[in-house]
């Protein structure tokens, strides 16, 4: 008896954070998965871990948001993986700032990787969903996209990525293809340390301030998101599209 290959899933900004818990959960659901990160040696840890669970891994190197970087690496997951019928568009970065300090190159690389990096990633792996008649895209939003001072750049990104999402749920539906977003709230990440550190605020003081004002009384970890991402993906879950699921704590903190 031969056994079925394993599904192929895509998750960018894997090496660490979110993408690196949502990596190794989709592999423990069964999936062959893809670590995208920019830099291939970075994606080590998770692929170390994936395959010490005993699942199947790759890591590639690539700039989401690079067109030629994106092709090659869809490529390569394609002939040393197989088809990806499953990407999660997780890369991310923040150049926060007050809007009249905020300079040009701070709102491009906020757009470069968050949407143009989302729209390469799904564009060069979406044929592969169709042929399959099967697919699952996640997009990671944020409760930013409702605003939030000093984010004029990555709240308009991730507001952006709910649009790109409801667009992706009409264009592929008739596929077999779902396109889904979850907006986190402060999750416990190097981002989140990023902002902290940023600020001047001791890490542990700035995640029980940021706790206090969540209604479930703490911060979010990384497994909280690849928690609703493994459901978004599922097989159960095809009749659910076109939605963005806030994965805060409460309505939106
Ligand atoms: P993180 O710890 O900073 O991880 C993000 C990863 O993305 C890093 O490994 C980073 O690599 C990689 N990356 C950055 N630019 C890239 C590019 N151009 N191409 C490929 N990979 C790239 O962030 P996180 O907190 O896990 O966040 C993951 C996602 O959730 C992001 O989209 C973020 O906006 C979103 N989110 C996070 C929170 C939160 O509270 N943490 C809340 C809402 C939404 P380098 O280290 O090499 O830069």
């Amino acid at each position: 008896m031969t056994e079925t290959p394993a599904r192929v899933a895509i998750v960018t900004g894997a090496a660490r954070g979110i993408g690196a818990a949502t990596a190794l959960r989709l592999a423990a659901d069964g999936f062959a998965v893809a670590v995208i990160d920019l830099d291939e040696a970075s994606t080590a840890g998770t692929v170390e871990a994936i395959e010490a669970a005993g699942g199947r891994a790759l890591g590639v190197g690539a700039d989401v948001g690079d067109a030629e970087q994106v092709q090659a690496a869809v490529d390569r997951i394609a002939a040393e993986l197989g088809p990806p019928v499953v990407l999660v568009n997780n890369a991310g970065v923040t150049r926060d700032n007050m809007l009249f300090k905020m300079t040009d190159a701070d709102w491009d690389l906020v757009m470069h990787v968050h949407l143009r990096g989302s729209f390469l990633m799904t564009r060069a792996c979406q044929r592969y969903m169709v042929d399959a008649r099967w697919g699952r895209v996640v997009n990671l939003s944020s409760t930013s996209a409702l605003g939030n001072r000093g984010q004029a750049n990555y709240a308009t990104a991730k507001a952006g990525l709910q649009g790109f999402t409801k667009t992706l749920a009409l264009e592929l539906g008739k596929f077999g293809v779902t396109a889904n977003a979850i907006a986190p709230g402060f999750i416990q990440t190097e981002m989140t340390k990023a902002t902290a550190e940023r600020l001047g605020r001791d890490w542990d003081e700035y995640v029980a301030e940021r706790a206090a004002a969540i209604p479930v009384a703490r911060g979010g970890v990384p497994e909280d998101i690849a928690h609703t991402v493994s459901f978004f993906v599922s097989e159960g879950a095809g009749f659910v599209s076109g939605q963005v699921v806030y994965v805060a704590g409460g309505p939106r903190t």
